[in-house]
């Protein structure tokens, strides 16, 4: 007897590209995502810095997957309501313009979909990953034979950084252990210590002088004290560009205290670091160097796509005591120890393809010149806000510029800082609102080239009238 044919049933193709042959379908899906995306971009100055609360397309799959046409339009949507960090008026953060190189190879990493998690997954990008990041840590200064880890940001690379003192340290177990940081550290190492099992006691402040940098004579009494009560100190964390205003702490003598006390130093490079690939700009961060850990977020100012953060050491085969726990599903390491035994993160994207294409596009000169016209620009802009009796400006030697009315009270740099920060708005302006030594600032971060002296002069003027409206 003849068996029945077996039911044909049309199996739709699943959206993976074809492993045979170009896939029109995913060239017209990123042909037609490029052209938007492009557009998007070419368009920053129509569309204010921070755009209104836009639609947000539905968000649940439906029954049957979406053609291309349909996916762009809502993806349309989703961007028309985005942040806006191409626009020249974009100032309220370390959030940059994308670099060119870093948005393609950002979609080439998507491509690959390489795991840095071990080095079967990802062959040629792991050793990409460690050659880059021995490259970056002998460029900022750090000794021969130091290198690191990528992280996905700066609070990951600090945290790290603390679990790495602890171990190195022995004090894994103690829970009287100590970080030292001034009192203008970011806020993610009490995230960190919390996270650590610490007490929020556990981060002791220590006074910064009249620019924001830290006190060094306060540090050494502090670390005296902890000697003479036998209090453990886990690290010193000193701050190379501290988040409002841009402070880099003295670096080498806080160097030279902890070699003195035999303390581990971590410097929170995460806005500064940068600044030691710049020619003469190192200087603003001499001594980066010294320290035993850097955190270095190349995001922040130089363009490459978010997340672009390192941890460096100046013994990076300590990450592999603090982390390695053993991969018994992967072949072993043929290198120097797989990604995911290096840190925090296990399955992590080829995040270091972006910064490598991205540095490589600007070369040193481009670097510098980032650099260059941020200090610019923010000279520029202090310049013009000079003449503003009443004003106080916050600044360091980096990007950053802060400002509060110093003749009112709380309440009223409070209310100041509202109603400036809408009449920038207004003007296609966008600066923060931080809180710093319990008032409210205004604070510009310079770092985006597009801004021109235009913005700067009329961000100046509105808030040179803005003091005249207060008092
Ligand atoms: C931004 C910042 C961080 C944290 O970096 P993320 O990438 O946002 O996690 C840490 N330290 C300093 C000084 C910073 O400005």
């Amino acid at each position: 007897m003849a068996v029945a044919p077996p039911v044909t049933r049309a199996i739709p193709a699943l959206p993976f590209a074809s492993p045979e042959q170009l896939d029109p379908r995913l060239e017209e899906l990123l042909a037609g995502a490029s052209a938007q995306l492009s557009r998007w971009l070419a368009s920053a100055t129509s569309r204010p810095p921070l755009p209104q609360l836009a639609l947000i397309p539905e968000v649940s799959p439906q029954a049957t997957g979406l053609e291309p046409m349909r996916l762009l339009a809502d993806l349309q949507l989703v961007m028309d309501g985005a942040y806006n960090p191409n626009h020249p008026g974009a100032l309220a953060h370390l959030d940059p313009p994308p670099l060119l190189a870093s948005i393609a190879a950002d979609m080439v990493c998507a491509g690959l979909n390489n795991n840095l998690l071990a080095e079967e997954l990802s062959p040629s990008l792991s050793r990409l990953e460690r050659s880059l990041c021995t490259w970056l840590a002998e460029a900022v200064g750090l000794p021969d034979g130091s290198g690191g880890v990528p992280a996905s940001g700066g609070s990951l690379s600090n945290l790290m950084a603390l679990v790495t003192a602890r171990v190195s340290r022995g004090l894994q177990h103690c829970s009287e252990a100590v970080v030292l940081a001034s009192a203008d550290a970011h806020v993610s190492l009490g995230k960190a210590l919390m996270v650590m099992g610490l007490p929020p006691e556990a981060l002791r402040r220590v006074a910064v002088d009249a620019n924001g940098r830290l006190d060094v004579a306060a540090l050494d009494e502090q670390l005296a004290s902890c000697q003479q009560q036998g209090i453990p100190v886990l690290s010193v964390v000193a701050t190379a560009g501290t988040t409002v205003r841009g402070a880099v702490d003295p670096l080498p003598q806080i160097a030279a205290l902890c070699r003195r006390y035999g303390i581990w130093l971590h410097v929170d490079g995460a806005i500064g670091a940068v600044y030691a690939l710049a020619g003469d700009h190192a200087l603003r961060v001499e001594g980066l160097g010294l320290a035993d850990s850097l955190t270095v977020n190349p995001q922040k100012l130089l363009g490459i796509t978010k997340t672009s953060s390192l941890l460096l050491l100046a013994q990076p085969e300590l990450l592999h005591r603090a982390f390695a726990t053993g991969l018994p599903y992967m072949e072993s390491s043929w290198g120097g120890g797989h990604g995911g035994e290096c840190g925090l993160q296990g399955t992590r994207p080829a995040e270091i393809l972006k910064l490598w294409l991205g540095l490589r596009q600007l070369g040193l000169s481009g670097i510098q010149a980032i650099v260059d016209g941020a200090i610019e620009r923010r000279r520029t802009l202090a310049r013009l806000l000079a003449p503003a009796a009443g004003l106080q400006l916050r600044q360091g030697c980096l990007h950053l510029l802060a400002m509060t009315p110093h003749a009112q009270s709380a309440v009223a740099a409070d209310h100041w800082s509202l109603t400036t920060r809408q009449q920038l708005l207004e003007a296609q302006l966008m600066l923060s609102r931080p809180v710093y030594q319990g008032r409210h600032h205004l604070k510009a971060v310079l770092g985006n080239p597009h801004t021109s002296e235009t913005q700067l002069e009329r961000l100046a003027s509105i808030v040179t009238a803005s003091l005249g409206e207060c008092s």
